[in-house]
């Protein structure tokens, strides 16, 4: 049975990983695999959607968790839910018999990981004295000692790590600022240090190594306000996610007459459909640059925009496995809900209700 390491780098954009500036990125990406243009997720492309669709295998849709907004306020039920509805790998663990392990740097767990057997922060609670970033996350050096003593545990058969300051310095800095660049370099070298824990069972190891979302910076363009100034609009609120919104609308409304209206709008690139219980919903995607009016703006960079549904992926590991899933990576760009049903069967855990697909499956068709 494989031993399984997957890390999620907060806000760590694709394009940051190169041979001078994220060596261990690179070197990991070379010799196992790596889509060059990254992977995908859906909107709004913001944290905590993302995260459930990694944790659980399932699209939005499926596990409910559509908006990080609600970490600022309680959602309507039209928003969708506050966890997931459905289980994550960590319960698919804990039912298999498997041991494992979650250090994030977030307090909320990402709303996905309280099943693991061991939780940094304990309970999700931060201990006091723990560094923070500017945002009040525990910094990556903080959460990387529960980490390497996860890894270095041969108990866990399944570690989790989430380092979260790429995503405070590309909302304070920019994603593309000396500051963030510094922050990408870092971010690096912690990697470095799980693969050097990890190299003992490396024969054993599938590594994993994604983000949650890509960052942009934000042009001269006002914000796009939905509320303010569309007579007759069959939409009643909206939730705004960065580049992305969720539009309530109207009883009775027809979606793709509705669609039409907020597709006309400037600054809007894309919308799609969606049902929450029996409300209809818009979520509707900004162009490049363009942010959806809120209480307030990120300094420097924002996400979830089409533009920054691009997420980091790359598989390495000396398990076996690590080859085909190298080959799938290279033929199309993986879903954040693929990780799940792929790591699923070398963990030997059932995740039935999982939709991504399993990747370098042969089973499966060509895209
Ligand atoms: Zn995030």
């Amino acid at each position: 049975m494989a031993r399984v390491i997957l890390l999620g780098l907060d806000g760590f954009p694709n394009r940051a990983v190169g041979a001078g500036l994220t060596p261990r990125l690179w070197k990991l990406g070379q010799e196992g695999g790596r889509a060059a243009d990254g992977g995908v997720t859906d909107l709004p492309s913001s944290t905590d959607p993302g995260f459930c669709s990694l944790l659980t295998g399932c699209r939005p849709e499926k596990h409910g968790v559509r908006t990080t907004a609600w970490r600022f306020a309680r959602l309507p039920q039209w928003a969708g839910a506050e966890i997931p509805r459905v289980p994550t790998i960590f319960e698919a663990c804990r039912a298999a018999g498997l041991r494992t392990a979650a250090a994030v740097g977030d307090d909320r767990g990402l709303l996905c990981t309280d099943a693991a057997d061991l939780r940094w922060p304990p309970d999700g609670v931060i201990p006091l004295g723990t560094a923070l970033d500017a945002h009040g996350y525990p910094t990556n050096a903080a959460v990387l000692p529960h980490l390497l003593g996860a890894v270095r545990d041969a108990r866990n058969q399944f570690v989790f790590g989430h380092l979260n300051e790429a995503d405070t310095v590309g909302h304070d800095h920019g994603p593309q600022s000396d500051a963030a660049r510094s922050c990408y370099a870092a971010t690096d070298a912690a990697v470095g240090e799980i693969l050097d824990a990890a190299a003992d069972r490396w024969p054993d190891t599938v590594v994993v190594i994604v983000s949650d979302h890509d960052m942009q910076p934000r042009d001269a363009s006002p914000p796009i306000d939905l509320m303010g100034g569309a007579d007759h609009a069959p939409w009643d609120l909206v939730i705004p996610d960065g580049g992305a919104a969720l539009v309530h609308l109207l009883p009775h409304t027809d979606p793709q007459a509705a669609g039409k209206r907020l597709e006309a709008i400037d600054g809007i690139e894309s919308w799609s459909s969606a049902h929450q219980g029996p409300s209809e919903v818009a979520i509707v995607g900004a162009k490049p640059g363009r942010i959806f009016a809120a209480p307030g703006y990120p300094v420097g960079g924002f996400h979830g925009a089409p533009a920054t549904a691009r997420t980091l992926a790359i598989v390495g590991g000396g398990h076996p496995a690590v080859e085909r899933i190298a080959r799938s990576l290279a033929r199309r760009r993986p879903h954040l809900a693929d990780w799940a049903p792929t790591l699923a069967p070398l963990l030997g855990i059932d995740l039935p209700q999982a939709d991504g697909m399993v990747l370098g499956d042969q089973r499966q068709p060509p895209p």
